[in-house]
């Protein structure tokens, strides 16, 4: 279990929190980072870049994964001490530039299956765009077209879009898009009856849209591999 209570597993939107200081470490580089008990702070993983923000009087500018031994914060300014509650607040347009992104890229992955069988293979969440690589037979500008206004109508349409805990057992019941990368308890991501994968990352929650997002899907790269 990690040290490090992931607050961003339940809720997306929390935005800042109270925690106390469990460790502080000296990373190769010189810069100081700050272990918690809890923390609402995404970190690098799952092709999402890390959330930014304050720990007291500090800046956050990284955050890592370190499993078991929790979350990472990279901090620079005032450190604070071992045992110090501490206020945390996630730069909010960082983390809704991110997770309207993660929730757009599992719409238009799902698009590429349903209607190619095509799985993605990667995906990158950039500071302004994500990149898909997804593994499509005759990757034609006309496909490719067909699944972004496939995304796009799910996104216009306004589905719900819901987070849930599951068990091994129960997952293996379930009619996942892609094969969960890791054993045991799974988080699931629930887009209206229409997608439903495994995954760790903040994503977009409630029946709020993502039209904001949709215009951007037009940006998607194009996958050089081809798998039939
Ligand atoms: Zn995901």
């Amino acid at each position: 279990m990690s040290a490090t209570e992931r607050l961003y597993y339940q809720d997306s939107r929390l935005l800042e929190f109270d925690a106390r200081v469990i460790g502080l470490s000296e990373l190769d580089d010189g810069q100081i980072a700050v272990t918690l008990d809890r923390t609402a702070f995404y970190p690098t993983g799952g092709g999402q870049p890390a959330d930014t923000g304050m720990l007291g009087d500090a800046r956050v500018v990284d955050c890592i994964d370190a499993e078991d031994e929790g979350v990472l914060h990279v901090i620079q300014g005032p450190a604070p001490e071992i045992g110090d509650r501490v206020h945390g607040t996630i730069d909010w347009l960082r983390r809704l530039d991110h997770l309207q992104q993660h929730t757009g890229q599992h719409i238009l992955s799902a698009a590429f299956v349903q209607l190619f069988d095509a799985p993605t293979l990667s995906f990158r969440v950039l500071e302004h765009e994500c990149e898909i690589d997804v593994a499509l037979v005759e990757p034609t500008d006309e496909r490719i077209e067909q699944a972004v206004d496939r995304a796009n109508q799910i996104i216009w349409q306004g589905r719900p879009i819901s987070i849930r805990l599951v068990t091994a057992e129960e997952a293996a019941t379930l009619p996942f898009r892609k094969e969960p990368a890791r054993a045991g308890d799974l988080r699931l991501i629930e887009i209206g009856d229409f997608d439903l994968t495994p995954c760790g990352g903040t994503q977009r929650t409630g029946s709020d849209s993502l039209h904001g997002w949709s215009s951007r899907a037009r940006r998607l790269s194009q996958s050089k591999s081809n798998r039939s």
